[in-house]
């Protein structure tokens, strides 16, 4: 049984005046069966909810209606916020990674889930759900840019010579942000899944076992984790380049900094991918704002030197939780994806709150940052229309219909499926790995 806090909604509405100003894609971006959606919204005289509203009712009111309480829609907190309106108008769900991945287990009733967030989000859905459920992702090329350089094919290379020398020591920490073949390693190594808010406590319980841990794949995450849990810095290795396993790497002096006296010495080891993201973040930044009377709040996905600089960091959830806490008057600089700020802002100004992207300095020297996540953004308008009418339709595209163990090549949306005795071992291994954060996180809630 998987319990855990009901999602919030978002706060958000739609007003007149806002702009639904998804960014446009290029029209040979879209799926075959996409583009007469794409093209009907390309022709829309403007991106405002007076345009974009109706026309998007023509294909979600009949699909909701024809699916009934069957069908649920999904959005992550980082999606372009437009998304996120539309995804909250039609009665969808907007959560982070964690609540997300819940959802398939907690809403056995629901039987199709359609997810506008990336890739690996709808793959941990797919993982926990039942054989009468089946996952949809509004668009496969929705990849994470940190997912993309922990593949397990560049991964297991430098996983099995780690468990040649270690043996049973060496445990797998899966971040939330992997596909399922890297949670089932996890779970076959006696590791779990974690997300940035129960990092700390997955990592604390694997290492109460004796264990030395492999953090996978954001060594930002796996660094600020060990600051949290007071392990020396010095006892944190990371290893080389993530596509230098794959071409042949060996363990070996050069693998680490430090050399393999480091890397045994090690209490935790750190896969070398991050976000580009929350890697902006300097704690200059961090300076700026906190010198002018603002409290500083980033996520753990940001370097060292910034969390350690700024007055509190945290997931998603938490960031959403301290502005919605935030009393009138209150002054907040938030490091994290750029959406979820701008969706914040709006609704804090409400209260009289005001919130800024840590990077919207204005002064020479701190370059703006880019919107947002931009794979994740390119769950737009028209896939969200094109998926809930070829759903209810019965036509659609075998593309996007979501797996565990699918691997999907980003630039193509073309993904690779197990066979179905692959795929029970895989869901039997990564659901391990998922429950044992799940216990994890609810035993110390
Ligand atoms: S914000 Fe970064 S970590 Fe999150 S999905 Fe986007 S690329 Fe991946």
């Amino acid at each position: 049984m998987l319990h855990t806090s009901a999602p919030r909604s978002s706060g958000i509405v739609l007003e007149p005046e806002l702009p639904i100003c998804q960014t446009d894609l290029p029209l040979d971006w879209y799926q075959e069966e996409f583009r007469p959606y794409a093209e009907e919204y390309l022709a829309l005289p403007d991106r405002t909810p007076g345009s974009v509203l109706p026309w998007l009712d023509r294909y979600a009111l009949p699909a909701r209606e024809h699916f009934g309480d069957s069908l649920l829609l999904l959005a992550h907190f980082y999606m372009g916020g437009e998304i996120v309106k539309l995804v909250e108008r039609y009665g969808g769900t907007i959560a982070d990674s964690y609540v997300l991945a819940l959802q398939a287990a907690r809403n056995p009733e629901k039987r199709v889930i359609v997810e506008s967030a990336v890739h690996f989000m709808a793959e941990t859905i797919a993982i926990l759900s039942g054989e009468h459920q089946s996952v949809w992702i509004t668009n496969p090329k929705a990849g994470c840019t940190m997912e993309m350089l922990a593949k397990e094919w560049m991964v297991a290379p430098a996983a099995e010579q780690l468990v040649a020398r270690y043996g049973d020591r060496l445990a797998v920490v899966a971040y939330m942000n992997t596909g399922g073949a890297l949670k089932a390693l996890a779970g076959r190594t006696g590791g779990a899944v974690c997300t940035s808010s129960n990092a700390h406590k997955v990592v604390a319980r694997v290492r109460a076992e004796g264990k030395q841990v492999l953090f996978v794949p954001d060594h930002h995450l796996g660094r600020n984790t060990a600051w949290k849990l007071g392990i020396p810095l010095e006892r944190v290795v990371q290893l080389a380049e993530p596509r230098a396993w794959a071409a042949g790497l060996k363990l070996s002096d050069g693998c680490v900094p430090g050399g393999l006296a480091a890397l045994d010495r090690a209490e935790m080891i750190l896969w070398g991918s991050s976000c580009g993201v929350h890697t902006v973040f300097r704690k200059e930044h961090v300076a700026w704002w906190r010198a002018r009377g603002w409290q500083v709040l980033v996520h753990p996905e940001s370097p060292l030197e910034v969390v350690q600089a700024a007055d509190g960091a945290g997931s998603t959830d938490f960031l959403w939780r301290a502005i919605a806490a935030a009393p009138p008057g209150a002054r907040l600089a938030i490091g994290t994806e750029g959406h979820f700020v701008r969706n914040a802002r709006q609704q804090a100004l409400r209260r009289g709150v005001q919130v800024v992207h840590l990077t919207e300095i204005p002064e020479p020297g701190f370059p703006a940052a880019g919107c947002g996540c931009a794979t994740m953004s390119r769950n737009d308008p028209p896939h969200l229309a094109g998926m809930l009418d070829l759903l209810r339709r019965g036509a659609a595209p075998d593309l996007n219909r979501v797996l565990a163990g699918d691997v999907v090549d980003e630039v193509s949306g073309r993904r690779e499926r197990l066979d179905d005795a692959e795929r029970a071992t895989l869901i039997a291994d990564a659901r391990r790995a998922l429950e044992r954060m799940i216990e994890i996180t609810e035993s110390s809630a």
